[in-house]
């Protein structure tokens, strides 16, 4: 799409939409560029999804509340601690219009997740980004400025890199006046999560996705978690938007989710002991790859170029991402997959490199 229609808005034709990751029309690729799960999701997950499909004529529960009651039990929190949206993304962005949106700059990192300021676009919101240091470590203590509010992920995308708690409430401490939003969508592969201090610092918002350690990025669910008044503003730009956004199969394959702890954690170990092996395998074929806390990998080669690599893996039906950004752009990131499709990608990378 290029020239602007005449029937759009101006705010329609000023957009940059977000492109996500390829999703190929066709069998028998080894995708590895849109940090998917290998593993399917938990059994109990689909058994109450095809229960719920039983009552599809009727609305769901505009609260989602038995599905943030799953979410509230898990974190030891109340059910008014946490909101529910159709995907984290839409959850981000109900919170940059809620929350995030004021006369002040959003503070965020130059190489994060880049549908920050594609929201920023889409709202009118300010903001700046702040350089991550050389080695791709976010420091916080670059964050003490005015502003309208701070967003970063932990683990950051794309770098996989994670930050300690006490980095996370050293900010929160001397940060009070504006909202910090963690996005956690990663932080089950290694991270810690923030949820805990939501009591404790009433301009903490938390998100987490169950489309990566859950194994659901089909079904699109994602949850806040933070103080009930922040949980109210979420609520407040939803229901002036869409009252019913996540359904029912949705809310109920994500409650079961959310209660199978038992999978959860097993399907987690097995992407993080396969990380662990796939780190270490680049590593032998020329590849530097920062400390990964997420169910991805950024790695760099010694002498090949990204953007030739993602090529050459292309035509070995291999998908991974690279990102356009100068500071990256010679940086490859890299889904954890499946033992076999880590071998796959190996086997791809040892032809390529002779
Ligand atoms: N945050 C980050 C950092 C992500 O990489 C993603 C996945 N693209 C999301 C949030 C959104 O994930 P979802 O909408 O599937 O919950």
């Amino acid at each position: 799409m290029n020239a602007a229609n005449r029937y759009w808005s101006a705010l329609t034709a000023s957009l940059t939409p977000y492109v996500p990751g390829e999703q190929p029309k066709v069998d028998g690729l080894v995708k590895l560029n849109t940090n998917e799960n290998p593993y399917p999701p938990s059994p109990r997950a689909l058994a109450a999804i095809a229960e719920a499909a039983q009552k599809l004529a009727l609305y769901p529960d505009p609260e989602s509340t038995e599905l943030r009651q799953a979410v509230a039990e898990r974190h030891g929190l109340g059910v008014e601690h946490v909101f529910a949206g159709n995907g984290s993304d839409e959850v981000l962005g109900f919170a940059f219009l809620a929350l995030l949106k004021h006369d002040l700059p959003l503070l965020f990192p130059d190489i994060s997740y880049s549908f920050y300021p594609v929201y920023c676009g889409l709202f009118d919101i300010a903001f700046e980004t702040i350089a991550l240091r050389d080695d791709f470590a976010l420091d916080l203590a670059d964050y003490a400025r005015p502003n309208g509010g701070i967003v970063f992920p932990n683990p950051n995308a794309p770098t996989g890199r994670a930050l300690p708690l006490a980095d996370i409430e050293a900010l929160l401490q001397r940060n009070r006046d504006s909202v910090v939003l963690v996005d956690e969508a990663y932080v089950d592969f290694g991270a810690e999560s923030a949820a805990p201090l939501v009591r404790k610092y009433p301009n903490l918002l938390v998100t987490q996705t169950l489309s990566k350690s859950r194994s659901l990025a089909g079904l699109r669910v994602g949850f806040a978690i933070g103080d009930p008044g922040l949980i109210e503003g979420l609520r407040r730009v939803k229901d002036s938007f869409n009252s019913y956004p996540v359904d029912r199969l949705a809310a109920a394959g994500a409650a079961a989710a959310m209660r199978d702890e038992a999978y959860f954690a097993q399907t987690r170990d097995a992407v993080v002991a396969t990380r662990e092996q796939l780190v270490a395998d680049l590593a032998a074929r020329g590849f530097t790859s920062l400390p990964s806390a997420a169910n991805f990998i950024f790695t760099t080669h010694a002498t090949q170029s990204a953007e030739a690599l993602l090529a050459a893996l292309r035509e070995r039906k291999v998908l991974v991402r690279r990102f356009s950004a100068p500071r990256v752009a010679n940086w490859l990131r890299i889904t954890i997959g499946s033992p076999e499709q880590c071998a796959a990608l190996l086997a791809a990378l040892d032809d390529i490199l002779g």
